[in-house]
């Protein structure tokens, strides 16, 4: 009673803060980037990371239903106790040779690869330097096991060095972590990664980069943005998921053997945990497959093309992958265009606090190479009509 009391005073105070959050629950899919409402409404999704469509791709699905009926539904427990499912270690293998590296460690989310990270290689006496932005799974992996978390401003690499050499004083030969993303997920920007490497290299610092949302969007055959600028070899821990570009479901992490070793004796997210079904894995390598092939190479042109034509169509500048925010600031704004949006028949979420700081709510546009060019205009067309009558111009992206 008291307990349930203490909960609904909470909610009251998000409702009142405009931070409450609920769940829009759906029909079902609508094939390709459409969703349907509960009450039978039609909505064209600008919302979700399924950025090449994999997620309903013919072949994926088929994959995964094989292996259901080969394999059946769950694994039974962690891989340690019950051994390792041959999908499992396939996908590994897919993995560390996509991203060009020894090798990788599958786990069931990606936020369950960086919690093992930090499990395995962090503690009190480790030093973070964390970018502003970086996501809540980071942030909270790091907290966890205690280790000295220094914030920099997004992309700040005056403060980064001068954080160094603090950890450096600090620490003259012990554990600095730099973490960071390599496209940001609510602002989708890039991290100049060039600097940020060689600055860890200055100080021989390790750097952890978070792929998320940059993995079979940006570099060669899709390998992620520090592939593009040619610097995978340099990064030492490379974090990704294969629940977004990838469009199934899991996480990884991947760099040397022996660190990878060290995760599969010490990862507690990957040692506590039963292992992901095999069907997932089977369906994520094969996903991995077309990804990185010509078909890969043809969504990703037309996502670009998209991201290009709405990036146009807004007056904005392009964003390097496929995340557009409309920063909107006041939280209600950010509600009340949302709600706009979706009446205009838009699925677009509003993003606020505790995602992004306070007083900088937006809307966070995702493209898919499956959208078409007629329903990006549409969509163009909505924001705009609404953008203007309100005066809600673009705030800096900064
Ligand atoms: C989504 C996301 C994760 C978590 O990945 P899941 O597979 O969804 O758990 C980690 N980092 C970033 C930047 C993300 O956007």
């Amino acid at each position: 009673m008291e307990f349930d009391d203490g909960c609904r005073d909470e909610l009251d105070r998000l409702e009142d803060a405009q931070l409450r959050r609920e769940l829009v629950s759906l029909a079902g899919e609508g094939g390709r980037v459409r969703v349907r409402g509960e009450h039978g409404q039609d909505w064209l999704s600008f919302s979700s990371n399924d950025y090449l469509g994999m997620a309903q791709h013919p072949e994926v699905i088929a994959s995964a239903q094989r292996a259901l009926a080969d394999h059946g539904v769950g694994s039974g427990a962690s891989r340690l106790v019950t051994g390792t499912h041959p999908a499992h270690m396939a996908l590994e293998e897919a993995i560390a040779a996509f991203k060009g590296l020894e090798a990788s460690l599958a786990f069931a989310t990606g936020y369950a690869a960086a919690n093992g990270f930090a499990s395995a290689f962090l503690d009190r006496n480790s030093i973070v330097l964390l970018d502003k932005l970086c996501h809540a799974s980071l942030i909270d992996a790091c907290r966890m096991v205690g280790a000295k978390l220094r914030v920099f401003w997004h992309n700040d690499l005056d403060k980064l060095r001068a954080l160094l050499e603090w950890a450096r004083a600090q620490s003259p030969k012990g554990r600095v972590v730099i973490m960071t993303e390599s496209i940001f997920s609510m602002d989708g920007d890039g991290a100049p990664l060039a600097e940020i490497v060689a600055l860890k290299e200055e100080f021989g610092a390790l750097l952890f980069i978070d792929e998320a949302h940059a993995v079979g969007v940006l570099g060669p055959q899709g390998k992620g943005l520090a592939s593009e600028f040619g610097l995978a070899s340099r990064v030492d821990i490379h974090m990704g998921t294969l629940s977004k570009a990838i469009g199934v479901a899991g996480g990884y992490l991947a760099g040397s053997r022996p660190m990878i070793d060290v995760l599969i004796n010490r990862a507690r997210s990957f040692i506590y945990s039963t292992a992901p079904p095999p069907a997932l894995a089977e369906a994520a390598r094969v996903a991995l497959e077309v990804v990185t092939g010509s078909e890969g190479e043809a969504r990703r042109a037309r996502l670009r093309s998209n991201m290009t034509r709405l990036a146009n169509g807004l007056s904005v500048a392009l964003p390097p992958a496929a995340i557009l925010p409309w920063i909107v600031g006041e939280e209600t704004k950010a509600i009340r265009g949302a709600r706009v949006l979706r009446e205009a028949g838009f699925f677009v979420p509003a993003i606020r606090y505790p995602t992004v700081a306070r007083g900088a709510a937006r809307l966070r546009f995702t493209v898919s190479a499956e959208h078409r060019e007629e329903e990006i205009d549409s969509l163009t067309q909505a924001v705009v009509s609404y953008r203007e009558p309100h005066g809600l111009a673009e705030r800096s992206r900064s």
